[in-house]
């Protein structure tokens, strides 16, 4: 009886949904009284160990095959559903993530067993015995489900932000048990083709200041304010639906259910309403300035700070603040 938690990483390095799914697989082993596993996907990650270790495994299987050198779903998936036939875990958790949901759906359906995805809490009183009952959130946040997975290997993936991540004290080495996994072409349908680079080092998912901009904001151009903004604040520019809808910014900066969830210390929210699409991408920052024309907006209705005015003169007279107060 284990619990085995699935690392997401990109070229061998550890994503911070991973954090989360290891402190949860840990939480849960020590209430079912056994052992956290991980499982790393490509040579890549066997670098990953001692991080993993420090969270409090006691076995990393590295899973192994020439074709692992990047990530494509159905490699990682037939990887994952060829480590757990082998290792029988009784619990595999997989991140919140696309990738996450990828990787887990694949898993599944390869081993002919159900998945819930995004879940955001597991029975207290699960033992590894019973099923295990979950809490999941379903139609982007709006609606939290109970679900009871009935199956001799329970797979789920952990909502992005819900478990504060945490190293075990006092934890030692794991055992590395290297597993050759048998792919085949078949796997190598989907692959990474091309990566494109966002501010050094920085992205929408993990930047602590993120100005976000909407329908409001009226045409691509007029984004410029929120770049100026975005980078006095050393942070980077969401946007909403709308936005790429009309093709103003690219897909990689959309937040919300179909798009990134982010959680920064501060989310500036120019002229967008704050749908509950949007919203379920949003509402886990620490902070939200709201700046809207609509005082009744929902986003207004639940920001902590807003400006009831038009953004195109609230945000470059906050540039222009922070550049006066910093003497520039
Ligand atoms: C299946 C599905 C998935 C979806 N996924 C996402 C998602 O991931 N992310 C997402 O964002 N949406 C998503 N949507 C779309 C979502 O429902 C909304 O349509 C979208 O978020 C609206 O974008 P918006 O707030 O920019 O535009 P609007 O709702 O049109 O709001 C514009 C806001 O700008 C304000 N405004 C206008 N002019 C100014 C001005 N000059 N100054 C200040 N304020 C101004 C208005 O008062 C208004 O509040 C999804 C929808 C569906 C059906």
């Amino acid at each position: 009886m284990t619990v085995l938690a699935v690392i997401e990483h990109d070229r061998g390095a550890m994503t911070g949904a991973s954090l989360g799914v290891m402190t949860a697989a840990r939480n849960l082993a020590k209430q079912m009284g056994t052992k956290f596993e991980a499982v790393t996907i490509g040579a890549n990650a066997d670098r990953l160990s001692e991080t993993i270790s420090n969270f409090g495994a006691t076995t990393v299987h590295q899973a192994h095959n020439p074709m692992l050198i990047d990530y494509g779903p159905e490699a990682w998936g037939e990887s994952l559903a060829q480590v757990a036939r082998k290792t029988s875990p009784t619990v595999v958790i997989g991140t919140g993530t696309e990738r996450g949901h990828e990787v887990v759906a694949q898993a599944a359906a390869r081993l002919d067993l159900p998945a819930a995805m995004n879940c955001i809490e597991f029975d207290k009183n699960f033992d590894g015995t019973q099923p295990l009952n979950v809490t999941r959130t379903r139609w982007g946040g709006s609606l939290l489900e109970q679900a009871a997975i009935d199956a001799p290997i329970k797979l789920v993936t952990l909502a992005n932000h819900v478990v504060e991540p945490q190293e075990e004290l006092g934890s030692t080495p794991a055992t590395v048990s290297t597993i050759d996994v048998q792919l085949d072409d078949s796997v190598a349908q989907s692959f990474v083709q091309d990566r494109v680079e966002r501010v050094a080092g920085v992205t929408l998912a993990t930047s602590p200041v993120v100005v976000s901009g909407g329908r409001g904001v009226g045409s691509a151009e007029a984004f410029a304010p929120l770049e100026e903004l975005a980078s006095l604040l050393n942070g980077v520019v969401g946007c909403s639906r709308a936005v790429t809808n009309n093709g103003w910014r690219n897909h990689t900066d959309q937040v919300g259910q179909t798009g990134t969830r982010i959680a920064p210390d501060i989310y500036i929210a120019c002229g967008i309403s704050g749908a509950i699409q949007h919203w379920v991408g949003a509402m886990a920052s620490k902070n939200i300035l709201a700046i809207n024309t609509d005082a009744q907006a929902n986003i207004v209705t639940k920001a902590g700070y807003a400006v009831i005015g038009d953004l195109h003169k609230v945000v470059p007279a906050i540039s222009a603040e922070i550049r006066r107060r910093r003497g520039k």
